[in-house]
Parts: structure tokens; C-alpha cells; sequence
């Protein structure tokens, strides 16, 4: 039971131009359901450009996307953009959260676009806050919440609808050691407590070894670090 099969992907950018760059040269990966996966890469070698594909905001050159055993390459952008809200959760390096919204709010407001009730949404946002340890702060904006705080919140966002996959792509690139540390804790007890499957993208190789799987991406290709 895989949540996500890459294979043989492949993506140039400018292709018979000049400054043509083949940046993923034939990429196979899958992820079992509940495994948590380092994508460690070095600047430049194509890391957003896969976890863009893997979610669904890109799309190949060839090779094929799978997501939960369903083939989404030729998918139409409706299917894609469902396939997105309901399976996938995106976190990146800055938090985006929504500056006018409470902590709560911005946990909640994904959920009611999802369909679900004022009052389920809610207690699942102060359920992920809990387990964050920021029920405190449920009633502050993103301007009153530290950075660390900030990215905890985003993590809650991104788990709010349940998804299948999480794909995080620096999640703790912006903080501070120690911050980095902590937050990083945070979000994998969140993981491991909901049994989600995830792929991290991280410099980090600390926290990298402390996944499940650790992949390097070099030349275009991924391998077992
Ligand atoms: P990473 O996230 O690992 O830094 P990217 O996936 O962002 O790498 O980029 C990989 C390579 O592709 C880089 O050389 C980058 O300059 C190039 N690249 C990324 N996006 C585009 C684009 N839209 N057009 C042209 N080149 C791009
Ligand atoms: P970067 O990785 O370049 O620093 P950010 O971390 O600021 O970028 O995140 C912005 C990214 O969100 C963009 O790269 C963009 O491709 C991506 N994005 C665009 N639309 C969506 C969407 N609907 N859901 C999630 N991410 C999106």
C-alpha cells in the first residue's frame, strides 16, 4: 500500500534553448503508507522542482505521478487541484500563514472549504494545537506568534484536512538551531501521531537521520543516502 509512486520522471526547463537544464533525469520513488522520507539535495539540484511535481503543481516532461494508486500525470486540473486539497499538505520554509486570521482561524478556514462544520473544524484545530503545545496561543494573529510558533501553526494547517502525504519542503530552514530543533520535534510527533506519510527536503542532516528513509537528489537522479 504506497501513498506515492514517482517513476522514471524526467523535466527540463527551456529545452532547445541555449539555456536548456535538465534538472530531473529519470526519478523513481515510493513511499509506503506512514513512512517518512529526507529528501536531502544541494542548492540548485532540483528539489522544488520534484516536490513541485510529487504535488501536483508541476507536471513532468514524462513519467508518471501516482498518488494513492491513482495515476494523476494526465489528470485535468480539476482532478488535480481536489487530489491536492484532500490528499496532499504542503509546508514550506515561510509559514504563509494568513496575517488577519487568528492561530485557530487559519487551522479552521481550510477545513470549512473542505465542507466540513464550524464546530469539527474547530476542534480539530485546537486538537492539532494541543498537540503542538500551543493551545495559548490559539486566539493570537501570526504577527504575535514567534517564528517557531509561526511554523507550528503552519504544520497544523497543513494536517487540517487530513492528508495523505505531507510535503515539506525546508520546514525548519528559517529558524534558529535550537528553534530548528524544537520545531522539528514538534512536527514529527505530529506526523508519527496521525500515521502520516511525508517527504521532508532539508539540509539538514541531523534532522534528516532521524527519518525513516534518507534520498539525496544528484544528477537528476535519486539515491539511498
Ligand atoms: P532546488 O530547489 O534544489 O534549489 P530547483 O528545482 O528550484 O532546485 O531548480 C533546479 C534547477 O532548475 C536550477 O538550476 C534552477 O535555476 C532551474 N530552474 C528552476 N525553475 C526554473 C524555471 N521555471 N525556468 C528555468 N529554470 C528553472
Ligand atoms: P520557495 O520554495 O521558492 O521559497 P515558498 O516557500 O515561498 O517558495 O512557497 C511558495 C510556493 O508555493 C511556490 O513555489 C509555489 O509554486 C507554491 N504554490 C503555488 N500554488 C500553490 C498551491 N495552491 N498550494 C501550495 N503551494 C503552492
Amino acid at each position: 500500500n504506497d501513498v506515492l509512486k514517482l517513476e522514471q520522471l524526467e523535466k527540463s526547463y527551456n529545452p532547445g534553448k541555449p539555456n536548456a537544464i535538465a534538472v530531473l533525469k529519470g526519478v523513481n520513488l515510493t513511499i509506503p503508507c506512514g513512512q517518512v522520507v529526507a529528501l536531502v539535495a544541494p542548492s540548485g539540484a532540483g528539489k522544488s522542482t520534484l516536490l513541485h511535481i510529487a504535488g501536483l503543481l508541476d507536471t513532468p516532461d514524462s513519467g508518471r505521478v501516482i498518488l494513492q494508486g491513482q495515476d494523476m500525470t494526465g489528470a485535468k486540473d480539476a482532478a488535480r487541484t481536489a487530489a491536492r486539497r484532500e490528499a496532499l499538505g504542503f509546508v514550506y520554509q515561510f509559514h504563509h500563514l494568513l496575517p488577519e486570521f487568528t492561530a485557530l482561524e487559519n487551522i479552521t478556514l481550510p477545513q470549512l472549504a473542505n465542507g466540513t462544520s464550524r464546530k469539527a473544524a474547530e476542534a480539530r484545530a485546537r486538537d492539532l494545537l494541543a498537540r503542538v503545545g500551543l493551545t495559548e496561543r490559539a486566539g493570537h494573529r501570526p504577527s504575535a506568534l514567534s517564528g517557531g510558533e509561526q511554523q507550528r501553526v503552519a504544520f497544523c494547517r497543513a494536517l487540517a484536512n487530513a492528508p495523505a502525504l505531507l510535503l515539506a519542503d525546508e520546514p525548519t530552514g528559517n529558524l534558529d538551531p535550537g528553534t530548528s530543533e524544537t520545531v522539528f520535534s514538534a512536527l514529527m510527533e505530529l506526523v508519527r501521531a496521525t500515521g502520516l506519510s511525508a517527504l521532508i527536503a532539508t539540509h539538514n542532516l541531523e534532522l534528516a537521520a532521524r527519518m525513516d528513509r534518507v534520498l539525496r537528489l544528484t544528477d537528476g537522479q535519486l539515491v539511498e543516502a
